[in-house]
C-alpha cells in the first residue's frame, strides 16, 4: 500500500536547516537503506564504527542517531552510554536499530537513555514515522532550551545568559592575552518617555532599541542582552578599548537614527537616546570580573552626568 509521504518535521523553520541524521552501522548495506529513506529530507551522516560515531557527535552534533547494537569493537550500547555521559552530547536522541529484539535487550537500550528501539530488517515507512516523532521532540526541546535564555520583551538574550557568558568569557580572557570589553547601555529619560507616551509605547521603544543594538554587533562572539528594565549590556570578547568605544558610538548613533519621538527628553532633537559606559580588561588589569562591570557602570554614570546620549570608556 502506498502511504502519503508526510514531511519529516513540521516544526522546520528558518532556525533549522535540514535535520541532521547520523546512521551508525558496521554493514554499509544497512546504511544504504537508511540513506535512501532519508536523503531527501535530512542531511545524512554515516559512521561504520562506534568510535567514529562518537567523534562525529562531538564535532558536528546530529539531531538524531540511528544506532546499530552489534558492532565489532565498541558496541551500540557502549556508544549510547558514552553519549549520555557527556554534557556536550547528552541531548542528542538515540534510536537503536537492531536484529536482536528480545525484551531484555530493548529494556537495556531504553534504560541507558535511548528514545526508541527498532527491529531490522527495517520497514522504511515505520522508521520514517518514528524518526519524525523524535525530530519534532528534539526541535521542541532545543527551542525550550533557547527560550530559557531569551528576554521575552526585546528578543535579545536575558540577564541569566549574560551572567553565564560573562563568567565564561572572563575566564577565557584570564587564560589569554586578548582584551575583553563590556558595555553598559541605559535609555535616557525613559521614565519621562513612559509618562508621556505610555508603557506600551515604552515597551515598543525598548524593542526597537534592542534591534538597533543587535544589528550593530559585528562578530559572532559579540552579544547583547537585556540587563535590567531599560538597561542593556554587551560582551565583546577579544576587543580593545578603542574598538569597543567605536562600536558603542555606532550603537549610540544608530539608536538616535531610529528617530523615536521623545518630546520630554532634554536631548537636542527630542528623540530617544542611550548613554553607554565601556570598560576593558587587558593583560595588565588588576581587578576581577565584578570590577569590570562596576567600571562600565561607573562610566555610564559619568556619561549621564556629562549630558547623556554619549559614550565614555576606561581601561580596568
Ligand atoms: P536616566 O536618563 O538618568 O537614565 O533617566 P531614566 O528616566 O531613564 O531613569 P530611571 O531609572 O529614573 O527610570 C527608568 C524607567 O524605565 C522607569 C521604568 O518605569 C522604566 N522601565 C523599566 N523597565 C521597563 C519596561 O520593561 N517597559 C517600560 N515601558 N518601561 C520600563
Ligand atoms: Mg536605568
Ligand atoms: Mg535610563
Amino acid at each position: 500500500m502506498n502511504q502519503p509521504e508526510l514531511p519529516l518535521v513540521d516544526l522546520l523553520d528558518d532556525t533549522h536547516g535540514k535535520p541532521k541524521l547520523l546512521v551508525v552501522d558496521d554493514q554499509p548495506i544497512n546504511i544504504q537503506v537508511m540513506y535512501q529513506a532519508f536523503a531527501g529530507e535530512c542531511q545524512v551522516f554515516m559512521a561504520t564504527s562506534g568510535a567514529q560515531a562518537l567523534s562525529i557527535c562531538k564535532s558536528n552534533p546530529p539531531d538524531l542517531v540511528l544506532l546499530d547494537v552489534v558492532m565489532p569493537g565498541m558496541d551500540g550500547f557502549e556508544v549510547c552510554t558514552q553519549l549520555k555521559a557527556d554534557e556536550a552530547t547528552r541531548n542528542i536522541p538515540v534510536m537503536f536499530v537492531t536484529a536482536h529484539t528480545d525484551s531484555a535487550q530493548e529494556t537495556h537500550g531504553l534504560s541507558i537513555g535511548a528514545v526508541d528501539f527498532i527491529a531490522k530488517p527495517v520497514n522504511p515507512a515505520v522508521v520514517r514515522a518514528r524518526v519524525k516523532t523524535q525530530l519534532t521532540l528534539k526541535f521542541q526541546s532545543d527551542l525550550l532550551r533557547k527560550l530559557v535564555f531569551l528576554d521575552g520583551l526585546s528578543g535579545v538574550y536575558n540577564r541569566r545568559y549574560f551572567d553565564q557568558q560573562f563568567a565564561i568569557e572572563w575566564a577565557r580572557a584570564t587564560r589569554s592575552t586578548a582584551p575583553l570589553s563590556v558595555l553598559m547601555i541605559d535609555v535616557d529619560y525613559f521614565k519621562a518617555f513612559n509618562d508621556r507616551y505610555g508603557h506600551q509605547a515604552g515597551d515598543d521603544c525598548l524593542r526597537q532599541i534592542a534591534v538597533a543594538l543587535k544589528i550593530t554587533l559585528k562578530r559572532p562572539a559579540d552579544l547583547v542582552a537585556r540587563y535590567g528594565g531599560e538597561e542593556f549590556a554587551c560582551i565583546l570578547p577579544d576587543t580593545a578599548l578603542d574598538d569597543a568605544i567605536m562600536l558603542a558610538k555606532d550603537m549610540e548613533a544608530r539608536v538616535r537614527d531610529l528617530q523615536i519621538k521623545h518630546e520630554t527628553s532634554e536631548i537636542a532633537g527630542k528623540t530617544a537616546s542611550v548613554s553607554i559606559g565601556v570598560a576593558t580588561r587587558t593583560v595588565d588589569s588588576q581587578g576581577d570580573a565584578t570590577a569590570l562591570l562596576g567600571m562600565a557602570d561607573a562610566q555610564l554614570y559619568q556619561a549621564k552626568q556629562a549630558g547623556r546620549a554619549r559614550v565614555l570608556g576606561k581601561l580596568l
